[in-house]
C-alpha cells in the first residue's frame, strides 16, 4: 500500500530542481546515454521499463536508441511533464508514461530491457532499489537486459583535518573569544548525522572495502534489509582517523555476464600489496568485460552523490600501516522505510566504541 512516506517522497520528486541536478550532473547522465548506445543493438525492437522515469530522459534516450515501445513509470507528478516531454518531441507512439507506482500500475506484456536511476547516497538510501526488484519480477522476460546490472558500496578510513576544524577548532578562538564550551554542540551537529560532501583520494587512508554487492539480476528485497561487513583496513599512512567515507559505483553489463566481482578481487590484491603508495594515485582497475562504470569515488570527476561521511566525534591518531577494524550494518529505519539506520562498531589500537547514525 502507498504510504504517508512514499506520498512525502513521491512529492519530493515533483519539483523542477531535483531533475535539473541529476540531469545537469553529466557523469550520471552521460554513462546512462553511452550504456543505452553501447546496448543499442540489444535494444532496438524490444519492451522498457524505465523505473521511476523522472522528466522522461531515459526513456526518450531508449527510443532514439531504436526501442519499439517505452513504459516511461513514475508515481510523482513530474510523470505530467514527462508526458508532454514526450508528446512534444513526437514519441508519443513509442514512450508510454504511466503515472503510478511500479508496485501498481498495469503493463500487459513482458518487457526485454528494464533501465533506471535508482542510487541514493550510500547507495542504498532511499530504497528504490525495491522497485526495481519489483518491476523485475513482475515483467522482465528471461534473459532480459537490467541496466545497470550490478552495483557496488565501499567505504574506507579517511583523514579529513580540514573540515575538522572548519566546524570545530573554529570555537576555539571567535574574534578573540574563548568559546571552547561550544565545543560539544558543535561536534554534535557537525557529526551526529552521516553528511553528504565531496572528498578527495587524498583524504582516504587505504584501499576501500566493498560493504555489498548488488547483482540486479538476483538480488532479493530480503537481502537489502539488513546489511552487515566486517571491516579491516591498514592505514597507508599516519594521519588523524575523522571517520569513513562510503561511495558506490554500478556496472552496465549484458545479460549474458555474470556480474563480476573482478574488480573487488582487484581492490583486495592491490591492498595486499605492502608497498605504501597513495591511494589517490591508484591505478584504474582493469575491467575485462569493457562495460561501462558510473563511479562515485573520491579519485573520480565528482557527481551530485558526491561521498557521504561517517565522523567520529573525536580524531583518532593512527600509524602507518596500522589496523583499523570493526563492522557496519545499514537497515532500514522504523521510523520511515526510506530513511537508514547505520551502525558503525569501531575496535582498533585498544579503543573500541559504537556509533549510531540516521540518514534522514
Ligand atoms: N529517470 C530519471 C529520474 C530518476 S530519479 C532520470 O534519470 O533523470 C528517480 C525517480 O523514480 C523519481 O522521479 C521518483 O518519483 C521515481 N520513483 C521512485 N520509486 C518509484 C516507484 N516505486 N514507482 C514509480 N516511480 C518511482
Amino acid at each position: 500500500p502507498c504510504t504517508d512516506f512514499d506520498v512525502a517522497y513521491f512529492n519530493s520528486y515533483a519539483h523542477v530542481g531535483i531533475h535539473e541536478e541529476m540531469i545537469k550532473d553529466r557523469v550520471r547522465t552521460d554513462t546512462y546515454r553511452a550504456a543505452i548506445m553501447q546496448h543499442q543493438s540489444y535494444i532496438a525492437g524490444k519492451v522498457v521499463v524505465d523505473v521511476g522515469c523522472g522528466t522522461g530522459i531515459l526513456s526518450i534516450f531508449c527510443a532514439q536508441a531504436g526501442a519499439k515501445r517505452v513504459y516511461a513509470v513514475d508515481a510523482s507528478d513530474i510523470a505530467v511533464q514527462a508526458n508532454e516531454v514526450v508528446k512534444a518531441n513526437n514519441l508519443s507512439d513509442t514512450v508510454i508514461v504511466l503515472h503510478g507506482r511500479v508496485e501498481d500500475v498495469e503493463i500487459n506484456e513482458e518487457v526485454d530491457v528494464i533501465i533506471s536511476e535508482w542510487m541514493g547516497y550510500m547507495l542504498l538510501y532511499e530504497s528504490m532499489l525495491g522497485s526495481v526488484i519489483c518491476a523485475r519480477d513482475r515483467w522482465l522476460k528471461p534473459g532480459g537486459l537490467i541496466l545497470p546490472s550490478n552495483a557496488t558500496l565501499y567505504m574506507a578510513p579517511v583523514t579529513h583535518p580540514d573540515r575538522y576544524s572548519d566546524s570545530i577548532d573554529f570555537w576555539r578562538n571567535v574574534y578573540g573569544i574563548d568559546m571552547s564550551a561550544m565545543l560539544p554542540l558543535a561536534k554534535q551537529c557537525a557529526f551526529e548525522e552521516p553528511s553528504v560532501e565531496t572528498i578527495a583520494g587524498e583524504n582516504v587512508l587505504t584501499w576501500p572495502h566493498a560493504v555489498k554487492h548488488v547483482d540486479c539480476y538476483r538480488v532479493t528485497l530480503h537481502e537489502l534489509e539488513s546489511v552487515s561487513t566486517r571491516y579491516r583496513f591498514k592505514s597507508m599512512m599516519r594521519a588523524p582517523l575523522h571517520g569513513f567515507a562510503f561511495w558506490f559505483d554500478v556496472e552496465f553489463n549484458g545479460p549474458a555476464i555474470s556480474p563480476a566481482s573482478n574488480h573487488v578481487t582487484a581492490t583486495f590484491a592491490e591492498s595486499s600489496n605492502d608497498q605504501p603508495m597513495d591511494y589517490s594515485q591508484r591505478k584504474k582497475r582493469p575491467n575485462p568485460n569493457e562495460a561501462l562504470v558510473l563511479s562515485t569515488a573520491p579519485e573520480d570527476p565528482p557527481t551530485h552523490w558526491q561521498q557521504t561521511l561517517i565522523y567520529f566525534y573525536e580524531p583518532i591518531p593512527v600509524e602507518q600501516d596500522q589496523l583499523i577494524e570493526g563492522s557496519v550494518t545499514l537497515s532500514q529505519s522504523k521510523e520511515n522505510p526510506r530513511f537508514m539506520n547505520i551502525h558503525l562498531e569501531y575496535t582498533s589500537g585498544g579503543r573500541s566504541f559504537v556509533k549510531e547514525s540516521v540518514m534522514r
